[in-house]
């Protein structure tokens, strides 16, 4: 497939060939079922859209039946943006219910399979966007990442994906999950993709309150693969991942080593308490959040001789049984007598986990960590929720801390299965993490 960066030197009918060809390759690839719906939407470079950023005029899922036949009444500032530098939304993208999770399996639309083995999952929550630039189904994508949702599906998948700082890019439009942690990014064949795309949907928007009020710096222009940096390698975390992973890691510094920079090991706190902190904040916003799908303004509706049976019946039908699980765990921790006890004290975490790492960059420019502890699972193979709640153990520190963070496809398993790794900034140093990560990405071939 056609980079971004090539894709946006087109004539309008290269543009238009473009399209045709890559609706009929969908077509052709539609048991992968990466998208839940294509449709041409403007004259733009064609960029795949994670179904829980709204476009004007289309219909908005975010892949569960309570939202079915909701059309957006307006652009996310995101697609905003990409209309205004030439890109146009080309297909909705296939994903875990509400984003709650890190498979795709829980989509009311059916699961998608991971295009380098139709037996595994490819990630989640943003399988379908990872899945569709994987297989040359898109040119590039938007996904989110609340707890991982854009890094792992990429490291799954084998392409990049990136988490930007919390406030960097506006929230307005994107449907909230967890709204002091989700951040929406791209996910391309490569890093200079990667950073061409976040430019175009980075920056302050007082239509985000969240969104950080400082001036904006791009990053696609001024990227160096030739800087040498300082990057610090976590060794418990490496310890604790499978075998496929601690290579990929070794194979991973060996190159960084090699382009010159510098590795430096450091220490964060056990990444358990990461997986319960998170459980407790996300599950809290989400169980507020999700509140407003009552049956009343949004998508789908049950009937009923009440209002209080049809908001029951509504809820109980229309959301699946991993956002309903989530909204009772959430729920709960909120509750009155319970507050203190659950989510104040994982805003407690959430502070040591951010102090942590910011001790960290003191000292380093980057950290080299684990996307996830394997390479894709197969397909039914977590059934206990803990267990999917554990595969997050990697990503979601980055989360809670706000910070930014890449993941790049490094190495590939003697099955033929991707495996990425992630580097993380600090606070807004985008710049930083894209010149390393192009000079990893360099480095690898
Ligand atoms: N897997 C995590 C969860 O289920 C992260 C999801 C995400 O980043 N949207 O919450």
């Amino acid at each position: 497939m056609i980079t971004l960066k090539e894709a946006l030197k087109l004539s309008k009918e290269e543009l238009a060939e473009l399209k045709k060809d890559l609706a009929a390759k969908i077509e052709e690839n539609s048991e992968i079922n990466a998208y839940i719906d294509v449709k041409d939407f403007g004259d733009g470079v064609p960029i795949a859209i994670k179904d829980n950023i709204q476009v004007k005029e289309w219909e908005i899922t975010c892949a569960s039946k309570i939202l079915q036949g909701y059309i957006a009444p307006y652009n996310a500032t995101v697609i905003d943006r990409m209309l205004e530098k030439g890109l146009s939304p080309f297909g909705r993208t296939n994903m875990d219910e509400f984003a709650m999770g890190s498979s795709t399996e829980t989509s009311f639309y059916g699961k998608t399979l991971n295009p380098k083995d139709k037996n595994r999952v490819p990630g989640g929550s943003s399988g379908g966007s990872a899945a569709a630039v994987a297989a040359g189904l898109a040119v590039a994508a938007l996904g989110s990442d609340t707890g991982g949702s854009i890094r792992q599906p990429a490291a799954f998948c084998g392409c990049v994906g990136m988490k930007p700082t919390y406030g960097r890019v506006s929230r307005f439009g994107l449907a909230a999950y967890s709204s002091s942690l989700d951040q929406i990014g791209p996910m391309t064949q490569n890093v200079e993709d990667a950073a061409i795309l976040y430019d175009i949907i980075s920056g302050h928007d007082p239509k985000d309150s969240t969104s950080a009020s400082m001036v904006y710096s791009p990053v696609a222009s001024n990227l160096n693969p030739d800087r040498k940096l300082k990057i610090a390698v976590i060794e418990k975390y490496v310890k604790d991942a499978s075998e496929e992973v601690q290579k990929a890691y070794r194979k991973a510094i060996d190159a960084l080593k090699k382009e010159g920079h510098e590795i430096v090991s450091c220490e964060l706190m056990d990444a358990k308490y990461d997986i319960s902190a998170y459980y407790i904040v996300a599950t809290a916003e989400a169980s507020t959040n999700l509140s407003r799908y009552d049956g009343v303004r949004y998508g789908f509706r049950e009937k009923a001789d009440s209002l209080r049976k049809m908001y029951f019946k509504t809820r109980s039908e229309g959301f699946g049984e991993e956002v309903k699980r989530r909204i009772l765990l959430g729920t709960f921790v909120l509750s009155s007598g319970y507050y203190d006890a659950y989510y104040l004290k994982a805003q407690k975490v959430r502070h040591l986990i951010k102090d942590e790492y910011a001790k960290v960059f003191e000292d380093a420019d980057l950290i080299l960590s684990p996307v996830a502890p394997t390479p894709a699972f197969e397909f039914g193979s977590k059934k206990d929720p803990l267990e999917m709640y554990l595969s997050d153990v990697y990503t979601i520190g980055v989360n809670l801390a706000g910070l930014p963070a890449i993941s790049i496809p490094v190495d590939e398993t003697e099955e033929g299965l991707p495996v990425g790794l992630q580097l993380i900034g600090n606070h807004f140093e985008e710049q930083t993490l894209f010149d390393g990560a192009l000079s990893l990405e360099r480095a690898l071939g």
